[in-house]
């Protein structure tokens, strides 16, 4: 793990603190988190949504995959990562700083170490950005500090895409491009937790293939955990160690991968794996 942030789960929303009796980094942590959307305000007798419900977990040192039908609630607890959206209960904690982040020091600290890629990288780079203006963004807009060229070219490179794209604008690329350069633009401040949300959704099976392995390989290379929001089974299994299901906004199964998938213990677990049209040859 390249974080060498110290971790405390009773941090201040502005400074981290050792924890000196364990030494272990509980990176991401989420305590009895609940997230309620009313239709009809509560205070005239609406009820609540529960889209996600005393969700308890600590992403440690792992890659985890989040799995769960439409609707299970990945893309709220994702969000919730991201602060686009608030818990209505519960805390959440991420690197030893407790969510919100109001210190824009500690929050561009946090941001450098967990990047995004999200669902539709297409509808996610700057249409008016050439792909070098698209990677030199978050470079600026986080002060980070070294040969921005020589990074954003490594960038581009780990991601399999030659230099030439530099002066290319999103329009110009192919999905597969434009996914790779949405994976490139969350490598340049080194993150040392990458979230991709279905990374896999709309590629043909070869590119799927190309994908994953491009993905253990950059695990690897730049000593990044991965946490993967996905429908994809094979993909959850082939890239990482554990596994959460959701259902109905509750956390139905949470384990290694290879044993939940091999024993699903929940009817949800179940559903899905049956689900899957390739499921015994790649789960
Ligand atoms: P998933 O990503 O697993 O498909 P989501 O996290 O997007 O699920 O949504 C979980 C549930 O919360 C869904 O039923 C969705 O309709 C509901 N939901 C999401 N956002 C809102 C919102 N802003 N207002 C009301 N309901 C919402
Ligand atoms: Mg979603």
């Amino acid at each position: 793990m390249s974080s060498t942030l110290p971790l405390n789960s009773e941090a201040s929303p502005l400074m981290p603190v050792t924890d000196s009796e364990t030494q272990t980094s509980t990176e991401i942590k989420f305590d009895n988190v609940s997230v309620h959307y009313y239709s009809v305000p509560s205070w005239l007798g609406g009820k609540a949504f529960k889209a996600l419900q005393n969700i308890d977990l600590n992403v440690e040192d792992k890659s985890l995959a989040i799995v769960g039908r439409s609707g299970a609630g990945k893309s709220t607890l994702i969000e919730l990562l991201f602060g686009l959206k608030a818990p209505t209960v519960g805390q959440i904690n991420l690197f030893g700083y407790s969510l919100p982040i109001r210190d824009s020091k500690a929050q561009a600290t946090v941001c450098r170490l967990i990047q995004l890629v999200p669902q539709e990288p297409h509808t996610s780079l700057n249409p008016y950005y050439t792909v070098r203006q698209i990677l030199a963004e978050p470079l600026s807009n986080l002060d980070v500090s070294g040969n921005h060229e020589a990074i954003i070219e490594e960038a581009l490179s780990d991601v399999g895409l030659p230099a030439s794209l530099l002066l290319l604008k999103p329009n110009q690329l192919s999905t597969g491009q434009a996914q790779r350069v949405a994976i490139a633009r969350a490598l340049v401040v080194r993150p040392a937790v990458l979230v991709a949300d279905e990374p896999t959704a709309s590629l043909d099976p070869v590119n799927r293939q190309r994908l994953l392995d491009l993905v253990n390989s950059l695990k690897k290379k730049r000593d990044m955990r991965l946490i993967l929001v996905t429908h994809d089974l094979g993909a959850a299994k082939a890239l990482c160690e554990e596994i959460l299901v959701l259902d109905h906004g509750e956390m139905v199964e949470h384990g290694p991968t290879n044993q939940v998938m091999s024993k699903p213990a929940h009817p949800a677990t179940q559903m899905l794996i049956e689900s899957q049209p390739l499921s015994k040859s790649t789960c």
